[in-house]
């Protein structure tokens, strides 16, 4: 059954640009799919709609069975989890610690139950170690993984990562690669990074003017393009 249903999303900005046209685009679990495109097709605008951050101006996004709207948004964002473009963005307690307990404290979680889901989401990234730095002290790399266990910790369906390997260094970008590789999580990716888009994502999207242009497996996408 499918995990994430996008379907005839269109959007339009309150200035009247048609960011997505008519967009569907679905996904079964366990399934990793890279969006790829030029700047301007539509990638963040389509990113916005899985948590809810914009909603359709026609169509409909479904994670599971339900919406994507106003009421549902809590929900969604449990079960979606967003890894930003930036890092920074994501972290803004004085330890990577608090940084990765902050949801599931949101949520009702304390005590030793906080804890092992604290220690099992920076263990999944390889970041133990770094759990009583602050987040600023640490490199790119670190940054990265971390932001991607806060959002770990919250035991997400989705993961959405918005250009994952940007800013990092060769060795972090293959680090970052390897430990993804081993997620069993449902994946949505935007790259320009071919290497990662090929090692992590077995389909990819092709975004162009708001509409997909095409949908398939990565290899054959890439002999095309
Ligand atoms: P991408 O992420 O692929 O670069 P975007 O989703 O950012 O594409 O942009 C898609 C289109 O929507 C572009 O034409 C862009 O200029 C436009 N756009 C993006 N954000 C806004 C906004 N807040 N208001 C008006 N137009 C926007
Ligand atoms: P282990 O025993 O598995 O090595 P630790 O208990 O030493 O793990 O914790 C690893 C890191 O997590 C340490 O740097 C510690 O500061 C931090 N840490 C553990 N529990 C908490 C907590 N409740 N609040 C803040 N930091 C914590």
């Amino acid at each position: 059954h499918h995990i994430l249903e996008i379907d005839r999303l269109r959007h339009v900005y309150p200035d009247g640009t048609e960011a997505l046209r008519d967009v569907s685009i679905r996904i079964v679990h366990g399934e990793s799919v890279a969006v790829i495109g030029a700047n301007g097709a539509g990638k963040s605008t389509l990113l916005a709609h899985l948590n809810g951050h914009l909603l359709p101006t026609s169509g409909a996004v479904r994670v599971g069975h339900l919406p994507v709207g106003r009421d549902t948004l809590a929900e969604i964002r449990r079960t979606v989890g967003m890894v930003f473009h930036d890092p920074d963005d994501q972290l803004f307690m004085p330890t990577v610690y608090e940084d990765v307990a902050f949801g599931p404290m949101n949520l009702g979680l304390s005590g030793e139950d906080l804890e092992r889901c604290v220690k099992d989401a920076l263990r999944q990234v390889d970041a133990l170690h770094l759990a009583g730095k602050p987040p600023y002290h640490l490199s790119a790399g670190e940054k990265r993984r971390v932001a991607i266990a806060t959002v770990l910790s919250m035991a997400p369906d989705i993961l959405v990562m918005d250009e994952p390997g940007n800013g990092l260094d060769p060795y972090a970008r293959r680090q970052l690669i390897n430990l993804l590789k081993d997620f069993k999580h449902s994946k949505i990716v935007t790259s320009h990074d071919l290497d990662l888009v090929l090692d992590l994502c077995e389909r990819t999207v092709v975004l162009s003017g708001g509409e997909v242009r095409a949908d398939g497996p990565t290899r054959e996408i890439f002999q095309d393009e």
